[in-house]
């Protein structure tokens, strides 16, 4: 195990990378964002699959069309009521249940608040414009390096 210099990830292998004229050892993924400093063992590694940066933008971003009913299923499946997810948010009753009738569209940052809160989606990016051709990248993140810390 090993750690990157630039995130703190733990990673099982580093590169070691020139980023912005600084030498790091980094994990793959910061590892893209520099240039590799070659070392005298010829380690070639080749990576056929180069991922892009995958930027999304935020105003590319759609609210879902039932976000109401969204935001109700998950509110209920936590079992709060709205004037209690209202406190919660730090938010007024009356507006939640706006939203929650799709009277009202909620705005980014209450969005955000309810995407985090639920963990649901509520501004997406239309498929149209997320033109990916990879089929079906479900790459979980690494539990294993997960169940290793110890929390104590
Ligand atoms: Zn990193």
């Amino acid at each position: 195990m090993a750690t990157c210099q630039l995130c703190g990830e733990e990673t099982d292998s580093t590169t070691k990378t020139k980023i912005e004229g600084a030498v790091l050892q980094v994990c793959d993924s910061c590892a893209d964002m520099g240039e590799e400093v070659k070392t005298s063992s010829k380690k070639s590694k080749q990576k056929k699959k180069k991922k892009s940066k995958r930027q999304r933008k935020r105003n590319e971003e759609v609210l879902i069309n039932d976000y109401g009913q969204e935001v109700k299923k998950a509110r209920e499946s936590k079992q709060l009521s709205i004037s209690e997810l209202a406190d919660d948010l730090n938010e007024k009753e009356s507006l939640l249940k706006k939203i929650e009738q799709q009277e009202l569209k909620p705005e980014k940052s209450l969005a955000q608040k309810l995407e985090k809160k639920f963990n649901i989606e509520l501004y997406t990016v239309p498929e149209a414009w997320d033109q990916e051709t990879d089929s079906g990248d479900n790459r979980s993140a690494t539990l294993g390096d997960v169940a290793e810390v110890k929390e104590d």
